[in-house]
């Protein structure tokens, strides 16, 4: 006989959990956290064999030569579970950055945590926060939530507007990226301090720091390791040059990481993932090597951008925006023509365009491109 939920007999504080575990698994069930690549609708297409990928903020330079090694070193052992790969990683990660390993937990890339975060600490009555333009994989989540996505604009500086964010009553958990994507901006630490001390109580804050190694900007584990309310975000998929074989973490007290875990993600990333991470770590100029390339190839951008007379976002990331003054739709399609693919449309922003670092050589055939695109007259329907 079927037995309906609503006639069990549970204590008020058992009804309560078993309320929330059936909310969560029905989230879980029915939503997927979607990437970068799912955003931009990149999953769904073929692109050309010699095209110019600067649409998905990649690192063109991959995996290191010891991650790549790794990989290949593990391959044999991959009918095991090796869970204590997973544990190395933590403990390489602790070491690094002079956290408690409990306060770490890895994922399968750091989409994962940052769905998990937003279904664990947003509802219907409890608002997402976050920066327009900004990441939106978050917001996605929101709506699933059936909570209010408050987006609030960047300052002047395309800095987060903290005291616009913290002021909003019923948050749950604002969002913020830091350098932002898709502007590649940075927002201080002084900032981020301000946000946390004045955020509704029972908020949390969360600090994505997906590209954080390219910027001279300072990390926000100093607040984690203070046990403030904050999530810290991280991955392997950028300067790591590992978006394909899929690392990332959620740093924060284990209170908190407890609740995110209620949503989702299994205890162990695959060994692949977990050896090639541990490798890059190992690696002292991996992050300052890749940062100096990537800054190089930047300036280079920059500065041919200020000879054309083209406004661009200041970026410290392996990204930036540019304002082409006609609909972005319009740059982005011609621009694929040529075989040339950079990010996709941000509509509080039409008219701006987002453009990955891609190598020397890529970026060279993006400026005769984009110049090319540049030249030809504005749609009529702009
Ligand atoms: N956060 C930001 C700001 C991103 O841009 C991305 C991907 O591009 C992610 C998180 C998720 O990256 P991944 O799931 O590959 O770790």
């Amino acid at each position: 006989m079927a037995v309906k939920l609503d006639t069990l007999r549970f204590p008020p504080s058992s009804r309560r959990s078993f309320l929330q575990l059936s909310a969560a698994v029905s989230a879980a069930a029915v939503f997927h956290p979607m990437t970068e690549a799912m955003l931009a609708g990149a999953t769904e297409r073929s692109f050309p064999q010699d095209a110019v990928m600067i649409n998905l903020n990649e690192n063109p330079l991959g995996p290191c030569e010891a991650s790549r090694q790794a990989v290949a070193n593990i391959a044999a052992q991959g009918g095991r579970y090796l869970t204590s790969v997973t544990a190395e990683l933590v403990s390489a990660v602790a070491a690094a950055e002079g956290l408690k390993p409990e306060y770490i937990r890895a994922f399968a890339g750091s989409s994962d945590p940052l769905y998990f975060s937003v279904l664990a600490f947003t509802s219907p009555a409890k608002s997402y926060v976050m920066a327009d333009p900004g990441y939106e994989a978050g917001s996605r989540a929101a709506e699933f939530m059936g909570s209010r996505v408050v987006k609030v604009p960047l300052t002047k500086t395309f800095s987060h507007d903290v005291k616009a964010m913290a002021a909003v009553p019923d948050a749950g958990l604002i969002y913020l990226c830091n350098p932002n994507n898709p502007t590649g901006t940075m927002t201080a630490h002084s900032d981020i301090e301000y946000a946390l001390a004045n955020k509704p109580a029972g908020s949390v804050l969360m600090v994505d720091e997906a590209y954080l190694h390219f910027s001279d900007g300072e990390s926000a584990l100093d607040l984690v390791k203070a046990d403030k309310d904050v999530i810290v975000l991280r991955t392997f998929s950028k300067i790591y040059g590992m978006a394909g074989l899929r690392c990332g973490m959620a740093i924060a007290r284990p209170d908190l990481l407890a609740k995110i875990t209620n949503y989702g993600g299994t205890a162990y990333i695959p060994i692949t993932a977990g050896v090639a991470a541990v490798a890059g770590l190992q690696e002292p100029q991996l992050v300052p090597q890749r940062k100096k390339i990537n800054a190089d190839t930047r300036s280079s951008v920059f500065e041919w951008l200020d000879r054309n007379g083209y406004a661009y976002t200041p970026s410290q990331a392996n990204f930036f925006m540019i304002e082409t003054h006609r609909p972005a739709k319009a740059v982005i399609d011609a621009l694929a023509k040529q075989n040339v693919f950079i990010g996709r449309i941000w509509p509080s922003v039409p008219t701006h365009v987002r453009v990955t670092v891609g190598t020397p050589a890529e970026m060279d055939i993006f400026r005769d491109a984009f110049a090319q695109v540049m030249s030809m007259p504005v749609p009529a329907s702009a």
